[in-house]
């Protein structure tokens, strides 16, 4: 069994996400953040962090084509909670050859160049996030979609060349949007402007890049409203929450 195994075991039997939030950051300090894009679940979770007594170190992907809502969503975090959101974001030079290359707007070209310039715009950056850390607070919610219904609570997942351990934890992963809101409103958790608009029944249910993110509609499923010029059942993951193979559960 290795070290994880064991901690994992220990905090498993704890059920209050508050209390399993404030464990995590008691025990592994600046080594555990909280990674979010500025939904909900992220959120919730930082104000979890501080009514549990600590100061989370929080960090976000910024791939540098995000809403002008979410940037000012962070500057709202920092100034409520009085902590700083560390931004990850590409390598200027990678991208300058991707754009002289194949376009700003590659995304719209294949499945492979969306796939592309997710990688050099959120999964490098994340890499490099996740080189800091032993463990990853993530926002995953079991009712996300199918790949996520499959997400573990915790799970060990590896990291850089040389496959070093890290633990993810999802400690919202069976919480409801519903419950989410009640939460929100209840504890006044500042909420994204665009998980707040809705025209005729259209709103917004994941928050990424401009362009790549779009409403839905009332009968569409949840991550429909990315890249919306890809087929319905194609792989709408963008490379940073692969779900797990059995034996890295
Ligand atoms: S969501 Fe779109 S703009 Fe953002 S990194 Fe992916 S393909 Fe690029």
């Amino acid at each position: 069994m290795n070290a994880f195994e064991s901690i994992i075991e220990e905090l498993d039997a704890i059920q209050d996400p508050k209390q399993l939030i404030g464990e995590i950051f008691q025990r592994f300090g600046k080594k555990a953040a909280i990674g979010t894009s500025g939904q909900l679940t992220g959120v919730v979770m930082i104000d979890m962090a501080e009514a549990a007594g600590v100061t989370p170190r929080v960090f976000t992907i910024d791939t540098q084509r995000l809403f002008p809502e979410t940037y000012q969503l962070f500057e709202e975090i920092e100034k409520k909670y009085g902590i700083r959101v560390e931004k990850f974001g590409p390598d200027p030079q990678k991208i300058q050859n991707m754009i002289q290359e194949h376009g700003e707007y590659l995304f719209f070209d294949s499945k492979e160049k969306q796939e592309y310039c997710c990688h050099l715009r959120k999964v490098e950056p994340n890499e490099r996030a996740l080189a800091t850390l032993d463990v990853w607070l993530t926002g995953l919610r079991a009712d996300q979609s199918a790949a996520r219904a499959e997400t573990p609570r915790f799970q060990i997942i590896t990291e850089g060349k040389e496959k070093r351990p890290i633990l993810k934890v999802a400690p919202l992963i069976d919480w409801t949007e519903a419950q989410l809101r009640d939460y929100a409103k209840k504890e006044g958790v500042p909420v994204h402007a665009l998980l707040n608009w809705n025209q005729n029944g259209w709103y917004y249910e994941s928050l990424g890049c401009v362009i790549c993110t779009t409403p839905i509609g009332p009968h569409e499923s949840r991550r429909a409203g990315r890249w919306r010029w890809f087929k319905e059942d194609a792989d709408k993951e963008c490379g940073l929450h692969v779900p797990p193979k059995k034996d890295e559960i």
